[in-house]
């Protein structure tokens, strides 16, 4: 009898955008490790059964993704402090008891990122304006907090979102109106864009940017394009900048260590097979 090859994979609907199976296969090849990882779309309705299936065929975990991050902590056995507070998860294993283990690593591959392409950003140095209340944004607050960012400026089209947002994570968010947005970008030592603006298909980001200052980090979680106007205005300014891209290379590290036993490193050659 042999051991079956580990496999593991992202679930999501619909999946073909996934870059996630580049990135895996990979590591698998840079490592020479056995295993696989296949993307699968998979509806609302069928996610548990789907879940509980996988094991029995190798799958040692899987990556979840839209519309299934909030969904899935209702199904997951065992879900880390992190992923409840964020209310989403984006990685599982599937444990040898049969147990699946959720945990959320969006915010981690945020900060990780950030460090990598923002080596002098001192998370103590000032505040960070987040435009954006979605999912995304809750993991990014969520590592800025626990990073030492002393405040954040929270902004969002939709003001109540960001309450909620701000009501789960303490007295050092604060919320400012969507039309203040550019006053709260001149005071910040960071900007972070959460929102789909500015993704191909998506609008153009119009908050004003005339507050940036060159001192002034600026990342967006977006990444198609590489080069958003936000990221484009800020290089102008002289701004140190960092994309999206890393993010979703460095989340995945802690997931793919978990399954298949080997820390990855995110270098040129992962950005490389994430833009194949
Ligand atoms: P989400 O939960 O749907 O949130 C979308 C956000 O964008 C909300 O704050 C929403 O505001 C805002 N927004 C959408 N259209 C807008 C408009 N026309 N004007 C103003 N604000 C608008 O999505 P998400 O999961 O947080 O993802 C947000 C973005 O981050 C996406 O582009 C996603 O691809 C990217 N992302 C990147 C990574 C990475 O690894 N780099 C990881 C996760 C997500 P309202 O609340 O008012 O609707």
């Amino acid at each position: 009898m042999t051991d079956k090859i580990p496999l593991a994979g992202v679930i999501g609907s619909p999946i073909a955008h996934s870059k996630s199976p580049q990135i895996h296969r990979h590591w698998l090849k840079t490592y020479g490790l056995a295993g696989d990882y296949i993307p699968m779309d998979v509806s609302s309705a069928d996610l548990a059964d789907v879940l509980r299936t996988l094991p029995k065929a190798g799958f040692v975990g899987v990556n979840i993704t839209i519309p299934h991050k909030e969904s899935i902590l209702e199904i997951a056995d065992l879900v880390t402090d992190r992923a409840t507070l964020i209310g989403a998860a984006n990685t599982l294993i599937f444990r040898k008891d049969g147990k699946i283990h959720a945990d959320n690593t969006d915010g981690y591959g945020f900060v990780e990122n950030l460090k990598a392409g923002a080596p002098n950003w001192i998370p103590q140095s000032g505040p960070a304006t987040v435009l954006g209340a979605g999912g995304a944004a809750r993991a990014v607050v969520a590592s800025l907090l626990d990073a030492g960012v002393p405040e954040i400026f929270l902004t969002n089209r939709t003001r109540v979102r960001a309450e909620k947002l701000a009501d789960d994570f303490g007295n050092r968010v604060t919320v400012v109106d969507w039309v203040q947005a550019g006053n709260v970008i001149e005071d910040a030592a960071l900007v972070v864009n959460t929102t789909s603006l500015g993704m191909i298909g998506k609008q153009e980001m119009r908050v004003p940017l005339d507050g940036l200052r060159r001192q002034t980090v600026v990342t967006d979680l977006v990444y198609a394009p590489l080069r958003t106007n936000l990221l484009a205005t800020a290089e102008e300014v002289g701004c140190v900048t960092v994309d999206g891209l890393g993010m979703l290379l460095h989340q995945a590290v802690p997931a793919f260590e978990r399954w298949f036993g080997t820390r990855p490193q995110v270098d040129s050659a992962t950005r490389a097979a994430a833009l194949r």
